[in-house]
């Protein structure tokens, strides 16, 4: 994802503060430094990484941390709201009918990214058409109209046609039975002067609601300045940023939506018309800052504590972090994991578990269906309360009753032992970490 970097290295800086209350001077400055240095890497532009960390430095040195916070959390939350400022919300895409014009230089992903909006429009239950009306680069009409093709939706263009405005102009004629218009222009290697012309042109004849700007997810410096070109000729509404699945950079897409004053609209995260997200800022500061998806995690939690209603008091989180995790802990566990979703999905966004932690585990070690749920429950069910509680001690012979009494197998009840001791592994990974956020977490779905 864009600026990974900065994740993992701010994480390593703020995991210094923990136990701090306040901050002072110096860790306000290695702070500052460490965000200024990601975000260079990250080819976002100077001047506005010397605002964002002027703003950040201020606002941390003089705010009163509100009561109870931690100096970790209230930097981390200075850090995202700035951020958040600079990044903005998602562009308004309205589910209504509409004209959007895509605009960039040659190779940035437009007639990729047309084709890609025109399926999730009909996704959402609209009909959109695109229109292809690059003259300039050959094998365009070929390309738009195959992968409009693989979109399912309208495509016109005209291979043979020299003026695109009057490809625009009959292209909305002839799908006028489609609700959404996704105009795709020519792009040059650089930005000239006839292709400011050229787009001003067709931006006159179509008339579009929105203009997005498309940019690939590494271009870096120049991106200032396409940006405001391409503003000053047509006005910019949001930021496409493609190519997202290649680079660990983006930066210089930030720095265009701050130069035009406009948002991000959608991400482009691969070559095929499906690889398409709408942009969400909070997820994407969060996972930017390596704080994991904290809104969405809440909610989750929330939401599955809400259905598995009753809980049981004795319950400790803490003891499946000292090694004590039971057969119990594991269905309590495997309930609430099973309500919230995959539970590689859910490690993603507890922070400080993102960034590849669950690749490092074997990847079936928390792969708990709900049908081998349904029979793990019931094999539970022929346990002892010792056995439980002690399923390491659990022999051969108690292995034939067990299976016996649940009317499963053998097989199956060796199955969750063996699940049961994958999952105590990898908590025992956690516990290694010194950090308190899994307890946190813990005691929060335990609430
Ligand atoms: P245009 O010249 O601006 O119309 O750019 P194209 O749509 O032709 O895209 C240029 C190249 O980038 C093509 O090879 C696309 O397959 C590729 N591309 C576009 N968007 C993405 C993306 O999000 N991820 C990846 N990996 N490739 C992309």
């Amino acid at each position: 994802m864009v600026l990974d970097n900065l994740g993992s290295s701010l994480r390593g800086t703020m995991d210094k503060l923990r136990g701090k209350s306040r901050l002072d001077e110096d860790d306000v400055q290695e702070i500052v430094k460490e965000i200024q240095r990601s975000l260079l890497q990250a080819d976002v532009e100077v001047d506005l990484v010397m605002d964002l960390s002027s703003n950040i430095e201020e606002r941390a040195l003089n705010e009163e941390p509100p009561g109870g916070t931690s100096a970790r959390d209230h930097i981390l939350k200075i850090v995202y709201e700035e951020m958040v400022e600079v990044v903005g919300d998602s562009t308004e895409i309205p589910l209504e009918p509409q004209t959007i014009m895509l605009a960039g230089l040659q190779g940035s992903g437009k007639t990729t990214t047309a084709a890609k909006i025109a399926w999730w429009f009909s996704k959402k239950g609209l009909r959109p058409a695109v229109i292809q009306t690059d003259t300039f680069r050959p094998g365009s009409y070929q390309q738009a109209k195959q992968m409009a093709g693989n979109a399912e939706v309208q495509f016109y263009g005209d291979p043979d046609a020299e003026d695109p405005v009057k490809i625009a102009r009959d292209g909305l004629e002839a799908t006028e039975d489609a609700d959404v218009h996704i105009v795709d222009t020519a792009g040059r290697h650089a930005l000239e002067t006839e292709l400011i012309d050229e787009i001003e042109e067709i931006e006159r004849e179509v008339n579009p609601d929105r203009n997005l700007l498309v940019l690939d997810a590494a271009i870096g410096q120049g991106a200032k300045e396409q940006a405001r070109e391409f503003d000053d000729a047509i006005g910019i509404d949001g930021v496409t940023i493609t190519k997202l699945d290649g680079t660990a950079k983006g930066g210089g897409a930030l720095t265009a939506v701050n130069e035009t004053d406009s948002s991000i609209a959608f991400l482009g995260t691969g070559e095929t018309v499906q690889d398409i997200e709408r942009f969400e800022p909070d997820g994407f500061i969060s996972r930017l800052l390596g704080m994991g998806d904290l809104k969405q995690l809440s909610e989750r939690v929330e939401r599955a504590m809400a259905e598995t209603g009753e809980e049981d008091d004795d319950w400790e989180p803490e003891d499946m972090l000292q090694g004590n995790f039971t057969l119990k802990d594991m269905q309590r566990q495997m309930d609430a994991m099973n309500k919230m979703g995959p539970l590689d999905q859910v490690m993603d966004m507890i922070p400080g578990m993102g960034g590849g932690m669950m690749d490092q585990l074997p990847d079936d070690a928390m792969d708990v269906t709900q049908d081998r749920m349904r029979n793990f429950e019931v094999i539970m069910d022929s346990m002892t309360d010792e056995e439980l509680e002690n399923p390491r001690s659990i022999g051969a012979k108690q292995v034939q009753r067990i299976a016996r009494g649940s009317g499963t197998d053998e097989e199956t009840v060796q199955e969750l032992l063996q699940q049961h001791k994958m999952m105590d592994q990898t908590l025992n990974q956690f516990q290694g970490m010194g950090d308190g956020d899994m307890q946190r977490m813990m005691r929060k779905m335990q609430d």
